[in-house]
């Protein structure tokens, strides 16, 4: 993640993205866009029920038997030429991959689109260590360009227009502007080979981990994807370690629910499936492969309330249909996920103290529930973390103070009527006294209350 965690300022965050009506036009369009595209794109498919019962029962087993699954993922991995290093937290992890790369003299890296690698805020480490380290995949190299971190986890650059884009490669690529997507793409296309040519290493994440032949299964659109993990002549892959899929044998379920909840496509350009490091005879790959899988407080996740969470495959799906994500776009969750599935890891992977704002984050509508390809029981682990925000002390003393006070009010039926008069009497003075907030938000109290008007 560049730049420090902004989630404690989510109302502030919030309240200036609201502001900003291109970032709201150019949200609108791309969430409209996925969403219309995944509809498309699961219409013709007629067990799609049965699909996604079946790939949230794959995940739940892999939850119920995640330690299982991970030293099985090492041993088949190794067999495969792998190198697995395992890492407790990000430190760890963001060290392991320095120390590979130091040792091997890598200067200039390649990445892959890996959310992994933002949460532990890779890039900064290897940078400060002197290498150069380039995105690859388009959003990412366009907010790498701006010094920005991605605000969708699919879509990294989704709060930008081509317009932002073609002055943007205009002033730092020394380019003649064009909006054009096809100039832009073919821009970043030929900037991007020359570093692919010339990486000494490419760093990639990974979609699944499939732990019976220890591969790494990659979707990808680009072909970035491929030429990080193929061209250069070392691969380092970090990956969570939830990635976890028992056999090769479960993937056709994901292959089909993956790129129609994500990108609304019916299969992505390119599914890449590495088994372990170059061998003798292969055309392709990377002649060393080292896996990092990380924790980072996915096992202490595992064992409390919100672990159905893990289920999750990243797909961003729920974030295309949540109305505050439609709002207020990625940014301003202030962490690494945004939308009702990052509102959840961010406060179980950084804790409540540090972002406590961003659970109430959500209208608890449950249409990110409806999309969830594997079933993520969104909006109850939503509830769950904000009675533990309660239980916790890090609700805000006047909404707790308001809550008693409308608790009491609402449970007399005297006090209720006496509260609508008051209301319907003093509208026009609490208008005033509750600025534009109240005023642009709440509808004026009728003047005779439903129930008077009911025989
Ligand atoms: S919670 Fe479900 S819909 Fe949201 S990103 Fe994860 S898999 Fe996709």
């Amino acid at each position: 993640m560049s730049g420090a965690q902004t989630s404690l300022s989510f109302r502030s965050n919030a309240g200036k993205a609201v502001g900003n009506q291109k970032l709201r036009a150019a949200m609108k369009h791309a969430a409209d866009t996925f969403g219309t595209k995944r509809i498309d794109a699961f219409a013709p498919v007629a067990d799609v029920e049965a699909m996604r019962d079946r790939a949230s029962a794959i995940r739940e087993e892999v939850l119920k038997n995640l330690p299982r699954y991970v030293d099985q993922f090492v041993a088949s991995a190794t067999r495969a030429g792998a190198t697995v290093h395992r890492a407790k937290d990000a430190t760890v992890a963001k060290e392991i991959i320095r120390k590979i790369l130091a040792d091997r003299g890598a200067r200039r890296i390649v990445k892959g689109k890996s959310m992994v690698s933002e949460e532990v805020d890779l890039n900064a480490h290897l940078e400060a260590a002197g290498m150069e380290v380039v995105e690859t995949d388009l959003g990412e190299y366009i907010i790498q360009l701006e010094g920005e971190a991605p605000s969708h986890i699919i879509v990294p650059a989704i709060h930008k227009d081509r317009r932002q884009v073609g002055k943007l490669f205009s002033e730092r690529l020394g380019v003649p502007y064009s909006d054009d997507p096809q100039v832009l793409t073919r821009t970043a296309r030929k900037v991007l080979r020359e570093k692919f040519l010339s990486a000494d290493a490419g760093v990639s994440g990974a979609n699944f981990a499939a732990a019976d032949t220890g591969s790494l299964v990659l979707f990808t659109n680009e072909g970035n994807g491929r030429m990080v993990t193929t061209v250069p002549p070392l691969h380092v892959a970090i990956l969570s370690i939830e990635k976890m899929i028992p056999s090769l044998a479960d993937f056709p379920d994901f292959i089909r629910l993956l790129p129609r909840s994500a990108t609304g496509q019916t299969i992505t350009s390119y599914v890449s499936v590495i088994t372990g490091p170059r061998k003798p005879g292969d055309a392709t790959g990377a002649k060393e492969l080292h896996i990092v899988l990380l924790d980072n407080g996915r096992t202490e996740i595992l064992g409390g309330e919100s672990r159905d969470i893990l289920k999750c495959i990243r797909c961003g799906a729920c974030m295309n249909v949540c109305p505050v994500y439609r709002t207020v776009g990625g940014h301003a969750y202030g962490w690494t996920y945004p939308g009702p599935m990052g509102l959840i890891l961010t406060t179980l992977l950084t804790g409540m103290a540090k972002s406590h704002p961003v659970v109430d984050a959500s209208t608890l509508c449950g249409a990110c529930v409806d999309v969830c390809p594997v079933r993520v029981p969104l909006v109850d682990i939503i509830l769950q973390l904000r009675r533990r925000k309660v239980r916790e002390g890090f609700s805000d003393p006047k909404e707790k103070a308001g809550m008693a006070l409308f608790g009491k009010v609402a449970a007399s039926p005297a006090l209720f009527a006496l509260g609508q008069r008051l209301a319907g009497r003093f509208w026009p003075v609490v208008r005033v006294l509750g600025g534009k907030d109240v005023a642009g938000r709440m509808p004026a109290p009728a003047k005779t209350p439903f129930r008077r008007k009911a025989p």
